[in-house]
C-alpha cells in the first residue's frame, strides 16, 4: 500500500502552501498536482519545481522508468479520455454510490490505476513514507478510493469564500509555461458556486470510508506548527519537530512538485501571513453576492457572514 495524502479544496485555498510545508516534514514527498502532470508535463514538458523541464528532471525520469518503463509508454490521451469520462464534479454522486454500472466501474478503476502506478514508483524512488498529491479536485479523490493499493487520506482545505473569490479575480502568470500564459480567472459569483460544489463534495467524502481531515487556511497561517503536527499524525507519521518554522516564517527547500500554483517554485524563507486583501479589495457588492451564495457552508465552517 502506498500512503497518499491528497489535498482537496477549491483552488486558491492555500493547498500549494500546505503542500510545501508538509513537504518539509521528514518522510514526506510532495508531488504537486498530479491531475495536471499527464498533459502539462508528460505531453507538454513544462517545468518541475526544481527548475528543470520535466523530461530533464532526474526524479521524474526515475519515476517514469519505474512506473511505466519510461514516460513514452504512457498513453496520455487515454488518461485524459478516462478523466473526461469519470472524473467530473457532476459524476460525484455516482462515484459515491454503489449504483455504478460494471462498465463505469472498470473505467474508474483503470483511471485510478494510472495514479496508483505513478504513486508506487514515486514512493520507491523518493523513499518517502507519505506522498502528497495536491490535485485538489474532489472528483479525483472519489476516483482514487477505487484503487486497492492506495492508502488514501484526504485533507480538506477550506478558505473563506470571499478570500477565494477575490483571489480568482486576480491575474497570476504561469512561469512554468515559459510564455505569456496566465492562470484561469473566475467571476466572484462563479467561484462562489464552485466553492459550494467542491466543499460540499469533500465534506461528504468520509461517508465513503475515506479518512478526511478539514483544515482552515486561516488556522494554518495562525498556528502553522500545531496544524502541521496534527496533519503529520493524520498521515501516520511519527511525532516530529518543525524546525523549518520560526517567527512566522517557513524555510522551504527545493522539491519536485510537478504541476500547480507558481508558489511551488519558491525556495528559501517564506513569510506565513494570512492574505486578507479581499477585506478591502473585493468590492462590497461582490462580497455580498459571494457571502449570500455561500452562506450555509460559510457558517458551518465557522466563518462570519455579512452583517
Ligand atoms: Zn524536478
Amino acid at each position: 500500500m502506498v500512503r497518499v495524502l491528497f489535498l482537496g479544496g477549491l483552488g486558491r485555498s492555500g493547498t500549494t502552501l500546505l503542500e510545501r510545508l508538509l513537504g518539509e516534514l521528514p518522510g514526506v514527498c510532495p508531488l504537486g498536482e498530479v491531475v495536471h502532470l499527464w498533459e502539462r508535463d508528460i505531453a507538454g514538458d513544462e517545468r518541475c519545481a526544481c527548475g528543470k523541464r520535466f523530461s530533464d528532471c532526474d526524479f521524474w525520469h526515475a519515476v517514469g522508468e519505474k512506473a511505466f518503463g519510461g514516460w513514452h509508454h504512457v498513453d496520455v490521451w487515454r488518461v485524459l479520455a478516462l478523466r473526461h469520462a469519470v472524473e467530473r464534479t457532476r459524476y460525484i454522486p455516482r462515484l459515491a454510490s454503489v449504483r455504478m454500472t460494471a462498465a463505469q466501474r472498470l473505467l474508474v478503476e483503470e483511471y485510478a490505476d494510472w495514479y496508483s502506478r505513478l504513486y508506487e514508483a514515486a514512493a520507491a524512488v523518493s523513499g518517502a513514507d507519505v506522498l502528497v498529491d495536491s490535485s485538489k479536485h474532489a472528483a479525483l479523490a472519489y476516483c482514487l478510493r477505487f484503487a486497492p493499493d492506495i492508502d488514501l487520506r484526504v485533507v480538506h482545505m477550506v478558505r473563506d469564500s470571499r478570500g477565494v473569490a477575490y483571489s480568482w479575480t486576480k491575474k497570476v502568470s504561469r512561469p512554468e509555461a515559459d510564455g505569456a500564459a496566465e492562470m484561469t480567472r473566475y467571476s466572484p459569483s462563479r467561484s462562489a458556486l464552485l466553492w459550494n460544489a467542491h466543499n460540499t463534495a469533500l465534506s461528504m467524502l468520509h461517508r465513503c470510508g475515506v479518512p478526511v481531515k478539514r483544515v482552515r487556511y486561516e488556522e494554518l497561517l495562525e498556528e502553522p506548527e500545531e496544524t502541521l503536527r496534527d496533519l503529520a499524525g493524520f498521515a501516520g507519521l511519527p511525532a516530529t519537530d518543525v524546525p523549518f518554522l520560526s517567527d512566522g516564517t517557513a524555510e522551504l527547500g527545493p522539491c519536485h512538485s510537478a504541476a500547480g500554483n507558481p508558489m511551488r517554485f519558491k525556495v528559501g524563507p517564506v513569510p506565513l501571513r494570512r492574505d486578507d486583501a479581499w477585506r478591502t479589495a473585493l468590492p462590497v457588492r461582490q462580497r455580498r453576492v459571494v457571502s449570500a451564495l455561500t452562506a450555509p457552508l460559510l457558517s458551518a465552517y465557522g466563518y462570519r457572514g455579512e452583517r
